[in-house]
Order: structure tokens, then C-alpha cells, then sequence
């Protein structure tokens, strides 16, 4: 039974591996290429720094990865697992506490192994292409409030899960509601509770702007929410723009580095595009599926924790409840990856659905084309994924083709005349 799902994960790891790979050759080969409608935009050395980031990166993960599975590996399929799950079983009489120790533990292993790449990141990688912002103070700061956030989640989600599993009879439904709840009140209270932990919001200090904001969601039936800036300036030069919280919570938040570098038509381009996910109930729909994707992988837990053999898939004779979820944890990775070119094609299609809702509600594609062209610029985007490696993972269509799409639109869409 071992060799089943080891050899599963194996497989996985594998084909993980082979995608990364094309993908760097691919990266290697077009280094250097200006891309169609990027002309203007771009300068050699912008090209060549984008390519050189982009390995970097690239690098980066794979060390990451390879270390990161291979210890996973270690503890899971050798006798460290069961030593390690009679430990945490030992602490407490209660496989809800005991279960609880038991992932507050593997996760915090799993912090500490995180942490040094995360330096490395931040200020070997991001320093040396100019976006880290952060001192190390502040990196630290982070890192603690985020380990102790996790930490209360996880052993809040842990207790209450468990002992739904020990008492009631049809667990798996009331862990699934315990699960939604959960999420939906995250994303209500994040904006409010976690959010201002690491960042400060304020509102946009552009009037103007703002002005052309509401008037934008006017425009798209949508009552005008809060438009706020945030300082990400001060952790580093990456720019972005998004959305958070749901019904009339839902606020705009654009990155104070967004706003040096765009002007006020790109800004609300990119926004145009935002609400083209709200407008079209992008948001909705995935949370819809992924409410019943999780329904499902519950109810197949909890026929699998009811099989005496599950912890004969690692090996083990024996496995406290914990470790029996750890085992269905590989199962659901292997199942997760299986499906991830599905969900990428429909988020990348959800985000060519959303830049025509953009193009419509503007009526200037060429504001977006131009605002997808200055994000790629600024933050030294990847602009030559492999294409087997975008259809995988994507879930954006690569910029080109993006850009590509949207000037063809600008010969459809006249220009609207100047108000
Ligand atoms: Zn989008």
C-alpha cells in the first residue's frame, strides 16, 4: 500500500519537475527577445533584468521545493511520522488536544524551514533587483505576527475540527459548515482585523482620481465602496491593485507604488477590470465550486478515516486521528494537482472575460494594454512562460497574449470622444 501513494507522489513531484524544466529552457531560449506591442515600452536592459529576475526566482523555488518535499518525504514515509505522532499522542490523553500539538508542531517545522528562504528572498533576490523596501526589523516583525496568527488559526480549526470528528456521528458535513463559516468570516473581518496588523489604509489622497473611481462603478451599476491607498511602498516596489471582503464590506485597494507608476486612465483600467470580476460574479462562482469541491473531498475523508488501512499508505501500523488527516493531506495534494490545469483554464478565462468587461466599460482597451505593459515593466515580469507550463499553472493568460487581445479590441472599440 505504501509504495501506492508514495510512488503517486513521486510521480507528481516528477512531472512538477519536468514542467519547471521546459519552462527554464524556454526562459533561457527567449531571453532577450522584445515581445510584439512591448516595443515602446521596453528597453533592452529592462528585458534583460525581467529574464535575469525571472531565473532568479525560478531558482529560488526549485531550492525551496526540492528541500521542502524531501524532508516532507523523510518524515512521512520512514518511521519518523509515528514516532513523531506518538509524541504529540503522549502530551495529551485527548486526540483533540493531542491533534492539536501535533499540527501546531509540523507546522511550526514547517516555519522554520520557510523562514531562511524568505530572508533570502527579501534580501539577497528583492534587494538586488531593487524592490525590497523592507529593514530587517520590519521582516522580522512580520514574520512573528504571521507565525502567531497561523498558530491561532491552526489550533483553533484543529480543536474545533476534531472534536466534531470525535462526536458527532456525520462528521463530515458539520466540519464542511464549520470550514465555510470560517472562510466567509476571514474574508469579512481580514480588512478590519488582520490586514491593518501588517499595512496602514488610508483614503486616496488623488480626489481627482477618486472622483473618476466612483463615477467608474457609477457607471458599472455598483455602489461606490471605500477607495483606499495602501503604503506597500514600505516593504517593497511591487505594485498592485485588488478587492477584499464580501457584500458591503468590499473595499478598493490600490498600492501607493501603483499610483506613482500609472496615470489616472491606467489606474481605472485596472480597476475596470477589478469590477469585471465583481460585476460578472467571478468571485462568487469560485468560491460556489470551491464550497463543493471541499463538500466532497469531506465526505470522501470521512469514509477513508473510517478504513482501517489508511495508515498502511505510509507504511505505519498505527495512526493517531491527526495522522490519519496528515495521510488524506498527501492524498488531496496529488488530487489538487491533478486538477489544477481545470482550474487554471477557467480562472484564465474569467480574466480574458473580465479585460473585455474593462474594454467595454472604458471604452479603452488601450488604457489596459498600457497598464498590463507598465506592470510588466515594473515589477520585471515574465514574459516568456513555456506554453505548456502557462496552460498548467496560469491563472492569467500570459501577458503577451493579454496585450495581444487587447489591441485587436482597440479596432472594434472606438475611442470615445474626450469629455
Ligand atoms: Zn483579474
Amino acid at each position: 500500500m505504501k509504495t501506492l501513494l508514495l510512488g503517486s507522489y513521486l510521480l507528481v513531484l516528477a512531472l512538477e519537475m519536468v514542467l519547471r524544466l521546459i519552462d527554464w529552457c524556454h526562459q533561457r531560449r527567449c531571453q532577450g527577445q522584445v515581445p510584439p506591442g512591448f516595443e515602446a515600452a521596453v528597453t533592452a536592459e529592462t528585458l534583460e533584468q525581467a529574464g535575469d529576475y525571472t531565473l532568479g526566482r525560478k531558482k529560488l523555488e526549485l531550492v525551496e521545493s526540492v528541500a521542502g518535499e524531501t524532508l516532507f518525504l523523510l518524515f512521512l514515509f520512514t518511521p519518523l511520522l509515528t514516532g513523531y505522532d506518538r509524541l504529540a499522542s503522549s502530551l495529551s490523553n485527548s486526540p483533540v488536544w493531542g491533534g492539536m500539538l501535533f499540527f501546531l508542531g509540523l507546522f511550526g517545522l514547517r516555519w522554520l524551514l520557510d523562514v531562511p528562504f524568505s530572508w533570502h528572498r527579501t534580501f539577497r533576490l528583492e534587494e538586488r533587483f531593487g524592490f525590497n523596501r523592507s529593514t530587517l526589523r520590519l521582516w522580522l516583525a512580520d514574520q512573528i505576527k504571521s507565525l502567531l496568527l497561523a498558530m491561532i488559526l491552526i489550533a483553533l480549526l484543529a480543536v474545533s475540527s476534531l472534536w466534531l470528528v470525535t462526536a458527532t456521528a456525520h462528521w463530515w458535513l458539520w466540519v464542511w459548515g464549520l470550514w465555510i463559516a470560517v472562510s466567509l468570516f476571514l474574508m469579512v473581518l481580514s480588512p478590519y482585523v488582520i490586514e491593518p496588523l501588517f499595512f496602514s489604509f488610508k483614503p486616496l489622497a488623488d480626489e481627482e482620481l477618486a472622483q473618476r473611481v466612483r463615477r467608474l462603478m457609477e457607471r458599472a451599476g455598483l455602489q461606490a465602496g471605500m477607495v483606499l491607498q495602501v503604503d506597500a511602498s514600505r516593504r517593497s516596489g511591487h505594485s498592485n491593485a485588488y478587492f477584499t471582503g464580501i457584500g458591503k464590506v468590499k473595499r478598493i485597494v490600490l498600492f501607493d507604488t501603483l499610483l506613482e507608476q500609472m496615470d489616472r486612465e491606467e489606474v481605472e483600467a485596472v480597476l475596470a477590470h477589478e469590477i469585471g470580476h465583481w460585476r460578472l460574479r467571478h468571485i462568487f462562482k469560485r468560491l460556489v465550486l470551491s464550497a463543493l469541491v471541499s463538500l466532497g473531498g469531506f465526505f470522501l475523508a470521512y469514509r477513508l478515516i473510517a478504513w482501517e488501512g489508511l495508515p498502511s499508505l505510509v507504511g505505519a501500523d498505527d495512526l493517531s486521528l491527526a495522522g490519519q488527516f496528515l495521510v488524506l493531506f498527501v492524498a488531496a495534494r496529488i488530487a489538487n494537482f491533478l486538477t489544477t490545469p481545470l482550474s487554471a483554464a477557467w480562472s484564465r478565462h474569467h480574466e480574458n472575460e473580465a479585460d473585455d468587461f474593462a474594454a467595454q466599460l472604458t471604452r479603452r482597451p488601450q488604457a489596459l494594454a498600457g497598464a498590463l505593459i507598465k506592470l510588466a515593466r515594473e515589477n520585471l515580469a515574465n514574459l516568456f512562460p513555456h506554453p505548456y507550463y502557462a496552460w498548467f499553472y496560469y491563472s492569467h493568460p500570459p501577458l503577451m497574449e493579454r496585450v495581444a487581445r487587447l489591441q485587436k479590441l482597440r479596432s472594434i472599440s472606438p475611442e470615445p470622444p474626450q469629455a
